[in-house]
C-alpha cells in the first residue's frame, strides 16, 4: 500500500495493527496502516499524503464497531489522544475535537456550570463517533445540542459547517463521502442544577440495567418504531441465548457479550439468528445499530 514514509509525520503509523485493541467487543482482525495524527495540523498532512485510492475508515473508541475477523484493507484514522483540543469560548460555546472522550466532554461541561451534556457521561465513545452516530441516552441527543462543525476531507482540507446543513434522525446522519469530523462546537445550557450528581444518578441507572464491564457494543439493534428491541430479543426467548461463543446478555438483551475466544464471525451470525428469530416471531426486522466493517477471515 502506498503510504507516505511515517518520519514525515509527528502521530503514530501502525502497520497490521490489531483491531481487537480498539473495539470494546475486544475483536477483529488487523488494519493494514492504522494512524493516530499528533493534532489536526499533522493529519491534514498526513491524509493530503495518501494515495486517492486508498479507503479510509475512521474509528474513535471502536464502541460501535464489529470488524471482521480478516480486519481493515486500508487505513484507519484513530483521533482518539491526537485530536483532544477541548475548551470554552468567550461565548459560552464548547470546542470540542473528534478525538476527545464523551465522558470527559460530560465532566467538562459540569464544571463549566452547564446542563445538557450529562447524558455522554455514560457513552463509551469520542465526540467524532457521538457526532457520526447521533448517540444519545435518557432522552439526551448529540445533535440537539451542535452549532457548527469542522469536517475535514480526504485531502486533508477542513471545511466549516452548521449543523442545520446535516440531516439528522435516530442513530444516523448524513456525512457526504470522504468527508469526516474533525471538531464540533457545542452549546449548552446554563444551569443551577447539580450536574454532577445528576451525573452520578445516570451512570448508576445504567450499571442497574446494562452489563457494564463486560465487552459488548452497546445495543446492537436500533429499536423499531414504537417498540424496544430488547423488549422484542426477551419475548422471543433470546435472553441469555449463545451461539458459539457469542451470547446475548442475561442483564439486557439488546446487549452482545463476547469473551476472549469469540470471533467476529460469531457475533454475526448471533445478530442474523436474533433477526430471523424476532422477524418469525413479530414480522419485524430488527436494523443493527452496530456498523460492521472489514473483510471476513
Ligand atoms: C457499554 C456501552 C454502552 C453504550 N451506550 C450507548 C448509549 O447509551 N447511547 C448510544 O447512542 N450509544 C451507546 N453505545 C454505543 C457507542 O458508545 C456510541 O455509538 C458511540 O457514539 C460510538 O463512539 P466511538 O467513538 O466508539 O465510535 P466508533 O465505534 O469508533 O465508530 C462508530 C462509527 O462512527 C464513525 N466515526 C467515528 N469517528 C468519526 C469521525 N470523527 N468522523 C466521522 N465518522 C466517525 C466510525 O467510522 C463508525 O462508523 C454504547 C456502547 C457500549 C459499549
Amino acid at each position: 500500500m502506498n503510504v507516505a514514509s511515517e518520519a514525515h509525520f509527528k502521530g503514530k503509523l501502525m502497520f497490521d495493527e490489531p483491531m481487537s485493541k480498539h473495539t470494546s467487543w475486544r475483536l477483529g482482525g488487523p488494519a493494514d496502516c492504522y494512524y493516530v495524527p499528533a493534532d489536526l495540523n499533522d493529519l491534514q498532512l498526513y491524509l493530503a499524503s495518501l494515495a486517492p485510492e486508498i479507503e479510509i475508515l475512521w474509528v474513535g473508541l471502536g464502541s460501535n464497531l464489529l470488524v471482521r475477523d480478516g480486519g481493515i484493507r486500508g487505513q484507519v484514522i484513530a483521533p482518539l489522544n491526537g485530536l483532544r483540543e477541548l475548551y470554552a469560548n468567550a461565548d459560552g460555546g464548547i470546542y470540542a475535537e473528534s478525538g476527545v472522550s464523551c465522558a470527559k466532554l460530560a465532566k467538562f461541561c459540569q464544571k463549566q456550570g452547564l446542563g445538557g451534556a450529562e447524558f455522554f457521561a455514560g457513552i463509551p465513545g469520542t465526540v467524532g463517533g457521538a457526532l457520526a452516530m447521533n448517540a444519545g441516552a435518557f432522552g439526551g441527543e448529540t445533535w440537539n445540542w451542535v452549532e457548527s462543525l469542522s469536517l475535514i476531507d480526504r485531502f486533508g482540507q477542513l471545511l466549516t459547517r452548521s449543523a442545520d446543513d446535516f440531516e439528522v434522525g435516530y442513530r444516523q446522519v448524513n456525512l457526504p463521502p470522504q468527508q469526516w469530523f474533525a471538531a464540533a462546537e457545542f452549546r449548552f445550557n446554563r444551569s443551577a442544577e447539580d450536574e454532577a450528581s445528576k451525573i452520578r444518578q445516570l451512570l448508576q441507572k445504567r450499571n442497574e440495567s446494562q452489563p457494564i464491564g463486560q465487552p459488548s457494543c452497546g445495543s446492537v439493534f436500533k429499536n423499531p418504531p414504537g417498540k424496544h428491541a430488547a423488549e422484542l430479543i426477551e419475548g422471543a426467548g433470546l435472553k441469555g441465548f449463545c451461539l458459539g461463543n457469542a451470547c446475548v446478555s442475561k442483564k439486557h438483551a439488546n446487549f452482545i457479550i463476547s469473551g476472549a475466544a469469540t470471533r467476529a464471525s460469531e457475533i454475526e451470525a448471533l445478530i442474523k439468528h436474533i433477526q430471523d428469530i424476532v422477524q418469525a416471531r413479530y414480522a419485524v426486522r430488527l436494523q443493527t445499530e452496530v456498523r460492521i466493517v472489514g473483510e471476513a477471515a
